[in-house]
């Protein structure tokens, strides 16, 4: 059994201009004397990270496990803050993604060379029981080799969908924006909402607060929060982005 915490909640909001925010999901799961976390974040989070764990009493070097969902720059990106961490990757997706060529859209080259040349590495070959209560879930189209991570928990499972569900939109809809291959990602997102609504428990996206079913509808279980500000007015003229978690979305 597992507990899920967050340390820095996803936020499903796409800049119209300045490419992707990559402000995704990044989550600590304790039990089985272990702590793992579901990726890592883009590196503008070190300091959140830092923050989030301390709040458990935590600090980097107590990080077990590191469990990826695929290797894009927004959630592989403090991999190295982690260095006594077992990193977990799906096969599939670490092999694709060291043929692409240099600058591949969202792939870290960096970081996707250390992960194929570090010996530490596990390399998940599709969908098995990972650590004890842990299974991965194979769930491509945002990319060929993406994983999910259902985690036993008291409450119901904690599913991680990564960015094969980044957001309540995605869910709701079974269309994903920034997807390699829409098909797949629709029978993915088909198949992560038929096990969110047949295990009641909840959904981690890759850009969004945890997500749960109710009758027909998918809601968020809490609020999206965010503040945005410019260098000069700091303090004087934030925005505060809030959406409240009763807007759901009905299925279409
Ligand atoms: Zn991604």
């Amino acid at each position: 059994m597992y507990t899920a915490l967050s340390i820095v909640d996803g936020f499903p909001g796409k800049s119209a201009s300045h490419g992707a925010f990559g402000w995704s999901s990044l989550w600590l799961i304790e039990g089985e004397g272990r702590r793992i976390l579901v990726d890592t974040g883009p590196p503008a989070y070190v300091p959140l990270i830092h923050r989030g764990l301390e709040q458990h009493g935590l600090s980097a070097s107590e990080i077990t496990d590191v469990m990826l969902t695929h290797t894009h720059w927004d959630h592989i990106g403090n991999l190295t803050m982690f260095p006594t961490a077992t990193p977990w990757i799906g096969q599939a997706e670490l092999t694709w993604a060291t043929l692409q060529p240099p600058g591949t859209q969202f792939l870290s080259d960096l970081h996707v060379r250390h992960l194929d040349s570090d010996p530490r590495v596990q390399r998940i070959d599709g969908e098995s029981e990972i650590l004890p209560g842990i299974f991965s879930m194979e769930t491509p189209g945002h990319t060929p080799g993406h994983l999910a991570y259902v985690v036993t928990g008291a409450d119901g499972p904690s599913l991680f969908a990564g960015d094969a569900v980044k957001n309540l939109h995605e869910l709701t809809t079974a269309r994903a924006d920034s997807t390699m291959d829409a098909d797949e990602s629709r029978r993915s997102i088909e198949r992560v909402r038929s096990a969110l609504k047949s295990s009641g428990g909840m959904l981690i996206p890759g850009h969004d607060v945890p997500l749960v079913a109710s009758g027909d509808q998918f809601e968020r279980a809490g609020d999206v929060l965010a503040r945005f500000s410019y260098f000069d007015t700091e303090g004087e003229h934030d925005s505060v982005i809030s959406i409240p978690s009763t807007r759901s979305s009905r299925r279409h």
